[in-house]
């Protein structure tokens, strides 16, 4: 049986007509080795962030479905041009959008997760010998109507096409030759990684790393799905492979720093301290569908009998978080304010060697003080140590981490993107 390889690229590897055409040669090439190749790809360029910029210079909060209409029109346009660039050098080539293919997803706008991903049609025209050109990013209900997965999503529909087709494997061709150490565009020096569990990929991924959408992670970890990110530029680089922990030697603590800049942290002051209150609370969140990251909850005063309640969300959740947290209230007996603050970044070392070895936190915590940099809130994992700290602090706090933990390389890597303003 023919082998079934995925290959997706993001919105710079089809930002033109000219990237689009270099695009269907690497596609053809994996067809003349004689594998069935399916092509998943992101809407062109910056296409996303404009039609976000225009759905809120029409409304404060968009409605979740009329979102979700617009932005998966991004990837419809790239589909058809690049399956018209297939074909225009000769190849059979098919494009599908969500709906045709069969991506199921939960009933759930801008944040989606994929529940099954019908395999007929799919089949059907690779026994035909086509090429086919899947739209990432976006799903269907049951009921029809169209959801995305999330910003970054389109990794995700291709790890879960991989999965659904047991492909040999899944490239995801990008802008920068692999994973590396930090985003290059923080730190030039950054190493480039030939490998990295699926574990520490994960938790960089939910740290900030945004090379690859945190779910395609997932994904791939639960199925097993071979993973690698590579340059859709340099096609001689073989990138970075994710894979299994077991199968790696592990050198040094940390395999990572990563930043994450679109958290804002609210702080419910004043709650009693009595059983249930937080249960509620953050029942309340996951029932809108928003995701607490980071918590903290102080000591009971005891005059009073109350404690403050903090936690960070994503900063596109706050407004949400704010009016639920708002309605709830009452209703859990905090009588103080609520605090917004969406001037801080989360910043984080990753790293499966950091197991059992004592002095890391501490490493991290003394280098960040020697800049100054205080530090608001802390979160662990097994693998992860996160530190919340001001904004404008953010990319000093990375560069000097990545420096302490002994992560550089001599070369510089080359960037294509510019970094978020702080
Ligand atoms: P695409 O449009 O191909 O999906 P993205 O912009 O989503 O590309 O992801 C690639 C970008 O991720 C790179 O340009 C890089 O600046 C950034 N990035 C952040 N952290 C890392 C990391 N640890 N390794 C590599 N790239 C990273
Ligand atoms: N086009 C979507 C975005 O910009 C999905 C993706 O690029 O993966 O977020
Ligand atoms: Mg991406």
């Amino acid at each position: 049986m023919r082998k079934v390889i995925v290959q997706k690229f993001g919105g710079t590897s089809v930002a033109d007509t000219e990237k689009i055409k270099n695009v269907a040669r690497t596609v053809i090439k994996e067809k003349e080795n004689g594998n069935d190749v399916v092509v998943v790809v992101s809407a062109m360029g910056h296409t996303t962030d404009y039609l976000v910029k225009m759905a809120k210079d029409l409304s404060p909060v968009p409605s979740g479905r009329e979102m979700d209409m617009l932005l998966s029109t991004g990837e419809g346009v790239s589909i058809a041009l690049l399956a018209m660039a297939i074909q225009a050098q000769g190849y059979d080539a098919v494009s599908f959008n969500a709906m045709q293919v069969g991506i199921i997803t939960e009933n759930v706008h801008s944040k989606a997760r994929i529940i099954d991903i019908k395999t007929d049609k799919l089949r059907k025209n690779l026994q035909e010998g086509k090429i086919i050109v899947v739209a990432g990013f976006q799903g269907v209900t049951e009921d029809g109507e169209i959801t995305t997965l999330g910003r970054g999503g389109s990794d995700t529909s291709a790890v879960a096409l991989a999965a659904a087709l047991n492909a040999e494997r899944c490239d995801i061709y990008t802008d920068v030759e692999g994973v590396y150490t930090t985003d290059p565009r923080i730190v030039p020096n950054a190493s480039r990684l030939d490998e990295i569990s699926y574990e520490e990929m994960l938790e960089l991924a939910h740290a900030g790393a945004n090379v690859l959408h945190p779910r395609s992670v997932e994904t791939a970890k639960q199925f097993n799905v071979p993973l690698r990110v590579r340059s859709s530029f340099k096609l001689d680089n073989m990138g970075t492979l994710i894979l299994g922990v077991d199968n790696m030697e592990i050198y040094k603590p940390v395999a990572g720093v990563a930043a994450d800049l679109s958290q804002a942290r609210i702080v419910v002051c004043d709650v009693p301290d009595k059983p249930g209150v937080a249960a509620k609370l953050f029942g309340s969140m996951a029932k809108e569908h928003i995701s607490v990251d980071m918590i903290i909850q102080s000591y009971a005063r005891k005059v009073s009998n109350t404690n403050d309640i903090a936690f960070t969300v994503d900063a596109n959740d706050l407004d949400k978080t704010v009016a639920v947290l708002k309605k709830l209230r009452e209703d859990i007996g905090a009588s103080g304010e609520i605090q917004v603050d969406s001037n801080i970044a989360k910043v984080s070392i990753v790293g499966a060697g950091m197991i059992d070895r004592p002095g890391i936190a501490s490493t991290m915590f003394e280098t960040l003080a020697e800049l100054g940099i205080n530090i608001r809130m802390i979160s662990t994992s097994e693998i992860k140590i996160s530190c919340l700290v001001d904004k404008d602090q953010a990319y000093k706090a990375v560069e000097a981490l990545h420096k302490v933990f002994e992560l550089e390389s001599d070369e510089i890597a080359e960037v294509k993107g510019d970094l978020p303003n702080v």
